[in-house]
């Protein structure tokens, strides 16, 4: 299995209000030696640190290579949404694995959403997570989905948390957007910064023991076991490896890049508002997605500003002007800040699978992956790491779970999947616009 390192060479984290608002973030040093671990974690996003953390508790010695720096992938730039549920939804996961395994995995869901809150807790991670979510509708067919979802969490998943917000009147408390004319609150998601809380973890998993390296790219893997990567100037060998490289592990393990999709998608984020305008955008400061298909997302920050994000591109190409045409996507939602300046703007590469289920599994008994959480990976992330450690210490029967969730290649190959997808997405987005 080999990589080139020409995505990571020096790369810094994407300039970003995340960036600018993390303060100065901790050096981890480079790899310029050979070490053994008990397990090699490659990656240090969400999935790599939730993993290397969990296995350390459990006693094992852990290395993390890092081609880039800590929360520089998807991690670091998300719209921190952190939410329960998976992206394809539970009916695709029942359909494939039954009733009962999908309550499961619903639960699982919700553990992960428990484990961002308790780590945040443990570690004291000053990464401002706020509860509160609204699952926004445009057109009456999708209002009348987000009833019938609520109807079927009740009714297999015993799920009453959710309140259906009933037109604009009873959205106005939530968000305030003539755009929506109801919506789906959920109490128990919310949102954060994404890169503090990636750094957070990154400290506690140091803290543990974890062995960091960063601009440390994995250039080739020697299967074992025990296995042997190799970075610029240094190796690893363990007895485990952890692949959590999300878009960017390419011809690393071509298996697993056949499975996933690097899709394109970009925040922006508006000067401060100060409190006052905010909350008369989103008064209970909740977090909001739209229910397209091609999907519009925001919320507030800590110091007032609004972080919008949408679009998408598969070409791996920013949309051009980028500030600009995000805001004017902004302001078909909240007209009023017409007056406000757009003082960010950054894209980051989501990780889409075929059917959107989230892709874990071996590719060898000693090689674990967790892959493909399609635009929702801020919280599921956490818990592949800790099933990941879980398996790694023999008890696999939950990491098993997922990994009985069938998965397709995207056809065309790495040079036609593109336009293959943007045909399919071409319809999705007509779809929305009926
Ligand atoms: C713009 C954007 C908005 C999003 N919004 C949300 C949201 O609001 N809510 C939500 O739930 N999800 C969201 N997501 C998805 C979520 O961010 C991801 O699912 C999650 O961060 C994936 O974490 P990860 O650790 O698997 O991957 P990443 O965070 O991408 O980390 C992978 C790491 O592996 C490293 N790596 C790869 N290959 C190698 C190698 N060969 N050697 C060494 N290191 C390597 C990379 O440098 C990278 O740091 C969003 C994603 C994007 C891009």
């Amino acid at each position: 299995m080999h990589n080139t390192p020409r995505l990571f060479a020096h790369q810094e984290h994407t300039a970003s209000w995340y960036a600018t608002s993390s303060g100065p973030t901790p050096h981890y040093p480079t790899l310029q030696n050979s070490v053994q671990a008990d397990v090699c974690v490659i990656g240090a996003g969400y999935t790599g640190l939730s993993a290397a953390l969990e296995l350390a508790k459990r006693g094992f010695s852990v290395v993390i290579l890092e081609g880039a720096r800590v929360g520089w992938g998807a991690s670091g730039r998300n719209g921190g949404q952190v939410l329960n549920d998976v992206a394809c939804g539970m009916e695709t996961i029942a359909q494939q694995l039954g009733r009962e395994q999908a309550r499961r995995v619903w639960q699982m869901s919700l553990e992960a959403v428990e484990l961002v809150k308790e780590r945040v807790e443990a570690y004291h991670i000053d990464c401002h997570l706020q509860w509160g979510y609204v699952h926004a509708a445009l057109k009456m067919r999708q209002m009348d989905a987000l009833r019938q979802w609520q109807q079927q969490a009740a009714d297999h998943y015993d799920y009453h948390d959710f309140n259906i917000l009933e037109g604009r009147y009873e959205l106005d408390p939530y968000l305030r957007s003539s755009r929506y004319i109801g919506g789906l609150y959920d109490p128990n998601s919310g949102h954060l910064h994404p890169l503090r809380y990636a750094l957070g973890l990154a400290q506690a998993a140091s803290h543990s023991g974890v062995q960091i390296y960063e601009h440390s790219p994995v250039q080739a893997i020697k299967a074992g076991p025990p296995a042997v990567l190799n970075t610029p100037q240094g190796q690893v060998q363990a007895n485990y490896v952890v692949l959590a490289g999300n878009t960017y592990l390419g011809e690393l393990a071509p298996a697993l890049d056949r499975r996933i999709m690097p899709v394109g998608t970009y925040i922006i984020a508006t000067e401060p508002l100060g409190e006052s305008l905010a909350r008369s955008l989103l008064p209970q400061n909740s977090a909001v997605c739209d229910t397209n298909f091609v999907l519009d997302y925001f919320r507030l920050s800590h110091d007032w500003r609004l972080l919008f994000g949408g679009r998408v591109s598969y070409s791996g190409m920013s949309p051009l002007n980028l500030k600009q045409s995000m805001r004017q996507d902004m302001l078909k939602v909240f007209p009023k800040l017409a007056a406000s300046k757009v003082e960010f703007g950054w894209g980051g590469f989501v990780d889409i699978t075929m059917n959107r289920a989230p892709d874990f599994g071996r590719l060898l008994p000693h090689v674990f992956y967790a892959q493909g959480f399609s635009g929702h990976g801020v919280a599921l992330t956490g818990l592949a790491g800790l099933l990941m450690a879980e398996a790694i210490s023999g008890q696999a029967s939950r990491f098993d779970v997922f990994s009985r969730l069938k998965h397709r290649p995207f056809p065309g190959g790495p040079r036609f999947r593109t336009p293959a997808l943007v045909l399919a997405m071409l319809w999705y987005r007509l779809r929305d616009l009926l």
